[in-house]
């Protein structure tokens, strides 16, 4: 079965047909580019082996790029309206199930566990913008079995997770994302190929998990603690932010032993600082804690 969605006028003949309203809470602009569809797909590097885990179908249009060339999609919608959209979209596509979720409030575990015998998905998106981080950091935190994650976000946020230290985008979601996944930018998306139109610009990015997270910390949750103090406020040295955060309760003395044992400058700052070296401060922070 060949994807019929994706057009202007497809996607313009659903929603009047429904008598469909955008909810702008549910953060809903629509692909209406065949390009930019088959883009993601391609990205998403889809085969018929694998399975696929959709957040956010809308009116099915991505998920049916995606049926045309998996083995299985699960595609997880929260908006009620667009229930009984879908079920006509996805008519005669048999190896979609839709399901009707948040899916902030899924246990994608068993999810994985149940339907795919706990082996990895690809989860592909074009994601509701308001909660980019929450879900993703859900899912590499959480350890939910992906391969990678292809999904369709702000063009600055795709920026921000592929930074490299010393640069303005490089922040906290940098260092996470690079410590989980290997991230693989694959297009800038306008907001015309959208309705209705977000006021930002979009890009797709592909992040392939690692076989191995991207350095080894002794203390994985201190390592965040560190990565989050270390970029809360950006004009602070390292010094300052690490004494003022929150949750953390070295004494000066502490921190400033910790940054000569790594060999950093004492007025250094966090944005300096790459994944490799927030480990070793983590490692170094630990060790004069004992
Ligand atoms: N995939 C469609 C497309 O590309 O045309 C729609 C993408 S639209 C940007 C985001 C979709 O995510 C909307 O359908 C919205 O209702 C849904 N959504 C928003 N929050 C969600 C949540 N917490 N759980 C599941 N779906 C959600």
């Amino acid at each position: 079965k060949e994807p019929w969605l994706g057009t202007p006028a497809a996607t313009t003949e659903v929603l009047k047909k429904y008598g469909f309203h955008f909810q702008k809470r549910y953060g809903q602009n629509f692909l209406i580019d065949p390009r930019v569809l088959r883009k993601i797909t391609a990205a998403a590097d889809i085969g018929p082996e694998d399975c696929v885990l959709e957040i956010g179908p809308g009116i099915g249009t991505l998920t049916q790029y995606l049926a045309f060339q998996a083995k299985k999609v699960y595609a997880v919608e929260i908006d009620d309206a667009l229930i009984p959209v879908l079920q006509e979209t996805l008519k005669g596509w048999d190896n979609v199930t839709v399901i009707h979720n948040d899916i902030l409030k899924m246990d994608l575990h068993a999810l994985v566990r149940d339907q795919n015998e706990g082996k990895p998905v690809k989860v592909v998106a074009n994601l509701p913008y308001y909660i980019t981080t929450p879900i993703l950091m859900g899912l590499m935190e959480k350890e939910v079995p992906f391969t990678s994650i292809t999904v369709m976000v702000q063009k600055e946020v795709a920026d921000r997770m592929r930074a490299e230290p010393g640069t303005k985008e490089y922040g906290a979601l940098s260092v996470a994302v690079q410590y989980y996944t290997v991230p693989h930018p694959a297009a800038t998306v306008p907001p015309n190929c959208f309705i209705p139109r977000p006021n930002v610009g979009s890009a797709v990015i592909s992040l392939e998990k690692r076989a191995e997270r991207a350095v080894a910390a002794a203390n994985e949750q201190l390592f965040f603690q560190v990565v989050h103090a270390s970029f809360e406020q950006r004009r602070k040295t390292l010094l300052n932010s690490l004494k003022n955060a929150r949750g953390l309760s070295f004494t000066r003395e502490q921190i400033q032993e910790a940054i000569a044992v790594c060999g950093f400058p004492e007025n250094v700052r966090g944005e300096a600082l790459d994944i490799h070296q927030f480990a070793a401060l983590t490692d170094a922070l630990c060790s004069c804690q004992e």
